[in-house]
């Protein structure tokens, strides 16, 4: 195992960042997979989960069983890490600037377009070698102004030419679910299965370029505009990962979901078939792919106290209430309830909502929304 470290622009004279990456196995020699650990700073149970994968890579490594490399980055934001505001931590919003530490990658296409001119060919692997190539020339060649856009840059850099990425995340509170590309639904699919999610939710652009996408989303658009004339692989799949909610901290859970994105690995080609990851008991709940579009969030039409009158992983139907919001000064209780037919997969951890705040998310088959997906 290779340990980089990785020194970010000082933000102010005197101070120093360092972010670190683990390398495992062997560049080049087979496909490159980039696992990442809570790019949001204060999601904490993916920086468990990198712990218990380093055990578990570097016993892979020893025993030969990785065909190319795996690389972890066991903490992705350092600078989000040390922000804390009132007490509270603070890791996904730039204190500084108020960006979110997972929105403004660079959007590659429209430069790959230009860069690639008149150089693509017959040959698909060649083609995809150019690609990744151009890719990061034009990485290079963004010259972010603060630390925590240079830390965006590096992270893109180190991911942009991998065949798989894992994005490790969670929600508020939640089921164990997926963001997806839609080109990709069946390979998020099989990784919801290794993971006992419940739900993949699919979008070709989901909005202000989260880092899932910023690697992976060239790929079908350069093969849309050029693949009548070169052939081009769809040379990465990347994905978000939402590990449940922020409390669910546990070695058991943490290491469940290793050996999950493991398995995973090992269908994707990463591990030699041997390497056998075992698999999980499963929830006995099968996986599905539905549209982003069809998440319907809840939010509290006035502020108050949030009581949720339905659990997660339930069924609901359009116009079901799914919580109320109660204004303790006047005693009204405002019920929310869903637009869609879907499950109830994720809500708030507080119990205090300020009008207009998103509460909870129903996921639906039906697309149904349009514009920016993701919340703030
Ligand atoms: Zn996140």
């Amino acid at each position: 195992m290779d340990t980089r470290i990785h020194t970010l622009p000082s933000s102010a004279p005197g101070s120093v960042s360092t972010w670190t990456s683990l390398h495992y196995g062997t560049p080049g020699r087979g496909p490159k997979a980039v696992i990442q650990c809570a790019l949001h700073a204060d999601e904490i149970p993916g920086l468990l989960v990198g712990v218990h994968l380093r055990a578990h890579l570097a016993r892979l490594e020893a025993a030969g069983e990785l065909i190319g490399e795996v690389v972890l980055v066991p903490a992705a934001n350092v600078l989000g890490g040390a922000q804390a505001l009132l007490g509270s931590q603070i890791g996904r919003f730039d204190l500084g600037t108020g960006l979110n530490f997972n929105r403004g990658y660079r959007y590659l296409t429209p430069g790959l377009l230009e860069a690639l001119k008149g150089r693509l060919g017959e040959d698909s692997v060649r083609n995809t070698a150019l690609i990744r190539k151009a890719c990061r020339e034009l990485l290079h060649a963004w010259q972010p102004s603060t630390a925590a856009d240079a830390l965006k840059r590096e992270l893109q850099l180190l991911a942009v030419d991998a065949d798989t990425v894992l994005d490790l995340h969670c929600d508020s509170q939640a089921l164990m679910h997926l963001y997806a590309p839609t080109p990709w639904a069946d390979t998020g699919v099989a990784l919801g299965r290794c993971l006992d999610a419940r739900v993949v939710l699919l979008a070709r652009e989901s909005g202000d370029d989260p880092f899932d996408e910023a690697v992976s989303r060239h790929w079908w658009e350069l093969r849309e505009a050029l693949g009548d004339q070169h052939p081009i692989e769809l040379g990465c799949f990347s994905t978000t990962v939402e590990l449940r909610g922020e409390a669910d901290v546990t070695h058991e859970l943490a290491e469940r979901d290793a050996l999950g994105l493991l398995r995973f690995l090992e269908q994707r080609g990463h591990l030699h078939p041997s390497a056998a990851t075992p698999a999980t008991a499963g929830t006995g709940v099968d996986c599905v792919a539905l549209p982003l579009e069809g998440v319907d969030p809840l939010t509290a039409p006035v502020g108050g106290v949030v009581v949720f009158t339905r659990e997660l992983g339930e069924a609901v139907e359009a116009g079901a209430v799914v919580a109320e919001v109660i204004d303790p000064l006047a005693g009204e209780v405002t019920p929310v309830a869903t637009r869609v037919d879907g499950v109830f997969f994720a809500r708030s951890k507080t119990r205090w909502a300020l009008r207009g705040e998103r509460i909870g998310k129903v996921a639906g088959a039906k697309a149904f929304r349009t514009g920016k997906l993701l919340s703030l």
